[in-house]
């Protein structure tokens, strides 16, 4: 069978015009523009999110936009201690909110339990409750932090949109 020879110019031509990617990576690259977190806050790493919302850090700069309702959220920053009262709560919330849907850990306390680690009445980390796609750590992690988080958020969306398998150490 004759292989068929392009001209290299219709080579050129083909790499600066036509944009080859998936409705898949399309989507991601909007989700990733437009992240909808959920307004709630658990303990004292509740106060950083709260000025990365300001206009000093200016969450929405980045599309990111705090969400009232569960219903039109699609991430869930856990930014404080999740206590075993508070743990079903925060199962209910996240089940209430459409897929996709995504969690960051914020903070010692929501990764592991923090400094509250040994208490009876803490969880120790709320992937014990939902499942968590990043961890930020500190206590408090600065907004910086958070920030760079949502970051690291965005990179595992449009990964995984072109088939890749991500976790958190990557
Ligand atoms: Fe408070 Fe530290 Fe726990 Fe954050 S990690 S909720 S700052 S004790």
């Amino acid at each position: 069978q004759e292989s068929v020879q392009y001209d290299p110019r219709v080579k050129d031509e083909l790499d600066r015009n036509v944009i080859l990617t998936t409705v898949e990576q399309v989507k991601a690259w909007a989700r990733t523009r437009s992240m909808w977190p959920l307004t709630f806050g658990l303990a004292c790493c509740a106060i950083e999110m709260m000025a990365t919302g300001g206009p000093r850090y200016d969450f929405d700069r980045f599309g990111v936009m705090f969400r009232a309702s569960p219903r039109h959220a699609d991430v869930m920053i856990v930014a404080g201690t999740v206590t075993s009262k508070m743990a079903p709560v925060v199962r209910t919330l996240y089940d209430q909110m459409p897929e996709p849907k995504w969690v960051i850990a914020m903070g010692s306390c929501a990764t592991c339990g923090g400094p509250y680690k040994y208490s009876y009445s803490v969880v120790n980390g709320v992937d014990k409750v939902v499942p968590v796609d990043v961890y930020i750590p500190g206590c408090p992690p600065t907004p910086p932090a958070l920030l760079d988080g949502v970051d690291k958020l965005r990179q595992k969306i449009r990964l995984e949109a072109s088939g890749k398998k991500v976790t958190d150490h990557e």
